[in-house]
């Protein structure tokens, strides 16, 4: 009996058992940029060329391999040498530097703070097509993008780190951060006993001479390699931020990594506990300021976190659609089932909705003005709060339409599902950010007018959107109650995304998102319960 491929066409009777016939070829390399109308539509403001480059080398078939590779052969603790002296050392796979080496070479991390053109959107354009690839390394690069700003609270320490930081390179050699090329940094504020209250914060900072020394622990600090720390701690004048580095001249600092944390997905990364033991940590801003501090830190990590559902979404529906176009049942391909082409038009939907809003709010973010700054406060919030919920169920979809291959490992389809919760666990968990929300709009009247102005502009852009947005504001003309936060956040990230589609998006994607997102009644709890609208057209924006 032979081994080969066999065309679908063959006549069944002339199988042999191990004729394969009818399973689409695996999907290898293909470039994310090229092949991303959608991107390439929001992206539009950002200059071509880097990301252009970007992907085509990230969606390669050498670093999907790298992405496979980095995924199976987990970090590893190293806590001692063989005499027994402390390493606190994560090992990785080479195909972990691998892909650090691409991204950080290529400015993911540096490209938003060296003056390039759309910084912030390359930033997350980048963010966007890594997570297609393997979305775990994603995680120390937005965090070395993201600590950048916060380091203004201290000109000195911002004379040492930025430079390393934004070189755009990688350098995981073990030294102090002036010896080295490049640097990245993590950030640790998470304890046991309170992550979002981070107020709840028990580690002690007790001033050295012109440093101090952090004594208490860290229940999560991911990248955990990284050159420092941005950490919060309590020190007499109440909870101050600190950078921490790993590395001081000649000797390890009192970092002690207690374990690694044996997490659902994110497998690429490491993400630990670890133990401050008089560490040597240095104060960024004020004593009692520690959370304003570090607030710079997260609001750039939320727009990543914001974009990176897109990536994971894109990444499994690209998947779908690959195997559509060539699976067979029932004597038609699968891309010609009615009800299939029902089911991912309606994904297409979401999938432009949250790569438009995430793209937008990149926008804000590269923008000079106060209303740009005022309007990235509140977006964000409302762009990862969104795309994240909706990321899980979408994930799931897009690998059920490869039916049981889809729930196998030789797919990536677990690798996305597996990644897909967690956006929306760090960075402010979903209720936490639905009362950001809130708070913002509370004591932020600049905030409020700027997001008032984005979905004021949408008016006259379709029916559905006008009276959706009359309905969110007679419901509510002022705020909501607490209890109603989720309902609130989810209306009004809905009608921001509706609003950017309306401007930016083209008319079957704009009109179809409006007419089942808005319209009371008109969509079902699952993919395809609805009429997406011109089905042909939004299958064009993802068919290869
Ligand atoms: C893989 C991974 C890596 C991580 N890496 C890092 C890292 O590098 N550095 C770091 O500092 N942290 C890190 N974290 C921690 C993460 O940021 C926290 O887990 C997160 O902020 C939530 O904090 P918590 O776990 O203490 O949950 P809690 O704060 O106890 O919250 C539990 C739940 O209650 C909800 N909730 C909280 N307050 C309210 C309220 N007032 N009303 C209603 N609901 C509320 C939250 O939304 C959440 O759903 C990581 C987490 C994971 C999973």
């Amino acid at each position: 009996m032979s081994h080969s491929t066999a065309p679908a066409s063959r006549p069944r009777d002339t199988l042999g058992t191990h004729d394969v016939v009818n399973q689409p070829a695996p999907r290898a390399g293909h470039d994310l940029w090229a092949g991303d109308a959608i991107l390439r539509t929001h992206a539009a403001h950002a200059p071509e060329a880097p990301l252009a480059e970007f992907g085509a080398q990230i969606g390669s078939a050498q670093m999907r391999e790298a992405g496979r590779l980095a995924n199976r052969h987990a970090p590893e603790l190293v806590s001692f040498d063989r005499a027994g002296r402390r390493l606190d050392e994560a090992r990785f796979h080479p195909a972990y530097h691998q892909l650090m080496e691409a991204g950080l070479g290529r400015g993911i991390s540096s490209a938003a703070w060296t003056g390039a053109q759309a910084g912030h959107s390359q930033h997350a354009a980048m963010a966007y097509m890594f997570s297609q690839v393997e979305p775990g390394v994603v995680c120390p690069m937005v965090m070395t993008y993201a600590a950048v700003p916060a380091l203004a609270a201290d000109p000195a320490l911002e004379a040492v780190w930025r430079p390393k930081l934004t070189a755009g390179a990688y350098d995981p050699s073990i030294a102090p951060v002036e010896a080295k090329r490049a640097a990245t940094l993590g950030m640790a504020m998470t304890e046991k006993q309170g992550g979002s209250d981070v107020r709840a914060n028990t580690t002690r900072a007790e001033p050295d001479g012109a440093a101090y020394r952090l004594r208490g622990h860290k229940w999560f600090c991911s990248a955990p390699m990284s050159d420092g720390f941005l950490t919060l701690a309590q020190a007499d004048g109440g909870l101050t931020c600190f950078l921490v580095p790993r590395w001081l001249e000649g000797t390890r600092n009192a970092i002690h990594v207690m374990r690694l944390k044996d997490k659902l997905g994110n497998r690429a990364n490491a993400s630990s506990e670890i133990e401050y033991h008089d560490a040597l940590a240095w104060r960024l801003g004020e004593e009692g300021q520690g959370v304003k501090t570090i607030i710079e830190m997260v609001h750039h990590t939320r727009l990543s976190t914001a974009i990176a559902p897109a990536g994971l979404m894109r990444g499994a529906l690209d998947e779908a659609v690959w195997w559509c176009e060539s699976r067979t049942t029932f004597q038609r391909r699968l891309i010609d089932q009615p009800l299939m082409k029902t089911m991912l038009a309606d994904m297409v939907l979401d999938l432009e909705g949250t790569l438009a809003l995430g793209m937008h709010m990149a926008r804000a973010f590269d923008g000079g003005s106060e209303t740009d700054r005022a309007f990235a406060r509140i977006g964000v919030a409302l762009a990862k709060y969104l795309g994240n919920k909706l990321c899980p169920g979408f994930v799931y979809e897009a690998m059920e339409a490869l039916g049981g291959v889809g729930y196998t490992e030789e797919t990536p389809m677990p690798l996305y599902y597996r990644e897909a919760p967690l956006n929306s666990i760090w960075e402010g968990s979903g209720n936490v950010i639905c009362l950001d929300v809130l708070r913002t709009l509370m004591r932020d009247a600049g905030a409020g007018e700027a997001l008032q102005g984005e979905l004021a502009t949408a008016r006259g852009g379709s029916a559905a959107y006008d009276r959706a947005l009359d309905a969110h504001l007679e419901r509510w003309p002022r705020l909501c109650e607490e209890s109603e936060a989720r309902h609130f956040t989810e209306s009004m990230a809905t009608l921001l995304t509706a609003s950017v589609l309306l401007r930016h998006a083209p008319d079957a994607v704009a009109q179809g998102y409006a007419a089942t997102r808005l319209e009371p009644g008109a969509r079902g709890r699952s993919y395809g319960a609805a009429e997406p609208g011109d089905v042909d057209a939004l299958l064009a924006r993802v068919r290869p």
